[in-house]
């Protein structure tokens, strides 16, 4: 018979690996390879809803990172949310250098796409929010200044994604997220990249970067603040950069310019921990 000792020791000391059930440990060395062993890579849904950002995803959802995503989602594997984390920070890492060029130079707010309230309530905890807090301080302790803030709430119930093909999604999304009143303030503090622990389809992450960009603009579209982040980046990100990538004549962007269009509140990628894998094979050739 289990009782609640049973359950508070499982916290504790969880019983078995969540990627593959090897005994007494939280995440074998085998398992934690796969999760974050390999360069966190650009995704891309087929098809890719219009509105979506630049998401990275750090190991494609199968076999062990599948099991250990659910074991930390549904099964309550707490211990998890620090690994998870660290995956999802070196996500978030490889889409700041794309979009950014060098590290950004305010700091970064994760903002985690939200769970059902009911989904919430039954498991006990909010996965993807415990996850973007463990990135955001895995980013700070490699010295990427990051928050994680929850601004983001589903503001009536949506069906379960699972089953649905992408138009319905869509639809089931469309109005479903909002900004939480005092979110707005919050979004204020820097450029925002949304997270989520798994994107199949990306409508999820579409939808939330529609909703974060329009209150982030605000009902007088002031860009007053974004002005002040854009000379406040400009500073931290130095002359020397933003010549060296001038002077290679890079294509992705010329860091000066882009961060200075960059305002706080403004979406300027997506990170995942995992992503379908057919969404890894399109971005191959
Ligand atoms: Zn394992």
């Amino acid at each position: 018979m289990r009782g609640w000792w049973q359950d508070l020791a499982d916290l504790v000391l969880p019983a078995e690996c969540g990627g593959c059930g090897r005994p007494r440990t939280v995440l074998c060395p085998r398992c934690r390879a796969v999760l974050a062993g390999a360069a966190p890579r650009r995704v891309r849904p087929e098809p890719e809803p219009s509105g979506l950002p630049a998401v990275h995803a750090a190991a494609p959802y199968a076999d062990e990172v599948r099991a250990l995503l659910l074991a930390h989602k549904e099964r309550g594997a707490l211990a998890l949310a620090a690994p998870l984390g660290a995956a999802l920070a070196g996500a978030v890492r490889a889409g700041l250098r794309q979009a950014l060029g060098v590290g950004a130079g305010g700091p970064v707010l994760l903002v985690p796409v939200p769970s059902a309230r009911r989904a919430v309530r039954a498991r006990g905890h909010d996965p993807t929010r415990r996850i973007a807090l463990a990135a955001a301080a895995e980013l700070r302790r490699c010295g990427t200044p990051a928050r994680a803030v929850a601004v983001l709430r589903q503001r009536r119930a949506v069906a379960d994604q699972s089953g649905l093909d992408s138009r319905q999604r869509r639809d089931n999304l469309s109005g479903a997220l909002a900004v939480a009143g005092a979110g707005v303030r919050l979004l204020l503090g820097g450029p925002v990249v949304l997270v989520d622990d798994l994107m199949t389809t990306g409508a999820s992450l579409a939808e939330a970067a529609r909703v974060v960009g329009a209150a982030a603009r605000g009902p007088a579209h002031d860009r007053a603040p974004a002005a002040v982040y854009a000379a406040r980046t400009r500073e931290g990100m130095g002359d020397k950069n933003r010549g060296a990538r001038r002077k290679e004549g890079n294509s992705v962007y010329d860091t000066g310019e882009r961060a200075a269009a960059i305002g706080p509140g403004e979406v300027i990628c997506a990170a995942v921990v995992a992503s379908s894998p057919d969404s890894f094979e399109i971005n191959r050739n």
